[in-house]
């Protein structure tokens, strides 16, 4: 059974296919911020924009985003540098409206488990991309994307975005082992988020990269014109100027990857092995 799918007639996300990079700032700021990656984007071929409209901020003092405003933001930059948008919806409240700009919905860490939240999305036809929870297991992870799919919206892809740990030398911990274990039980394409794994700017490649040698179909990655400036995330965000090198290297560990890969054998092969999660 493939677990391949397509987020747009030129873009398929899954085993086998181009590792799908989406990049864009932690959250939309304004439409110059959001236009300058945009471009750099699309002159490196890329096909998915990420930013937040709608911020989950751990403090209520934080930036929360520019709302509706980000939104429109978003969809016209993609649209003319024809890109794909996804974002996060923070609420079932927001869900239609997220639904009306962006072509896929993120769910955030924080609400893995907010099944109102999921069964909204799996009502949707658009495809969806489902954080794990900082503090959620894998089978948690797997179970919350069933009640996604159950409402019959089948195109999923499970994020991992790192889980909190004894360290705390990195904002989270990468799970390199759920991404490979995702990708053998379950029946989604699974990406990973190096920035918030990470949240050091410094650690993003290397995480990257091991996201994609662990078997990552994708990567969600934060990028800032300014990291400085940033409104949120500035830390982790890489800067517009060290993207290409960044794009250059995942590309050339997923191709390599793809290529130490022993066809049909044991070690290589993705399974879903679904009475596993049973
Ligand atoms: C994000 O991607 O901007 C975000 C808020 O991520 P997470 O839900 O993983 O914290
Ligand atoms: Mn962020």
């Amino acid at each position: 059974m493939s677990k391949n799918f397509s987020l747009a007639p030129d873009v398929q996300i899954g085993p086998g296919a181009p590792l799908v990079l989406m990049a864009g700032p932690c959250a939309v700021e304004s439409y110059t911020q959001t236009r300058a990656v945009a471009a750099e984007m699309a002159r490196l071929g890329l096909k998915v924009l990420r930013g937040g409209a709608f911020k989950p901020r751990t403090s209520p003092d934080s930036f929360q985003g520019l709302g509706l405003e980000g939104l429109r933001i978003l969809r016209s930059v993609a649209d003319e540098f024809g890109l794909l948008v996804i974002t996060e919806a923070l609420g079932v409240e927001h869900v239609p409206l997220v639904a009306e700009y962006a072509d896929i919905i993120q769910i955030g860490s924080r609400n893995m488990q907010h099944y109102p939240l999921l069964w909204a999305v799996g009502e949707l036809d658009k495809p969806v991309l489902l954080k794990r929870g900082f503090m959620s297991t894998v089978k948690e992870w797997l179970l919350a994307a069933e009640h996604i799919a159950r409402r019959g919206n089948t195109r999923i892809m499970l994020c991992e975005r790192g889980i909190r740990t004894f360290e705390t030398a990195t904002r989270n911990t990468l799970d390199t082992n759920a991404i490979a274990l995702a990708q053998r039980e379950a029946p989604w394409p699974v990406v990973a988020d190096p920035s918030h794994a990470t949240g050091r700017a410094d650690l993003v490649l290397p995480a990257a990269l091991a996201a994609v040698a662990a078997g990552a179909d994708g990567l969600l990655v934060e990028v800032h014109p300014d990291p400085a400036s940033a409104l949120s995330d500035g830390p982790q965000s890489l800067a517009l100027t060290d993207f290409p090198d960044f794009v250059q290297a995942v590309q050339r560990v997923a191709q390599a990857v793809h290529a130490a890969m022993p066809q049909g054998s044991a070690v290589a092969e993705r399974r879903v092995v679904q009475s596993a999660i049973a």
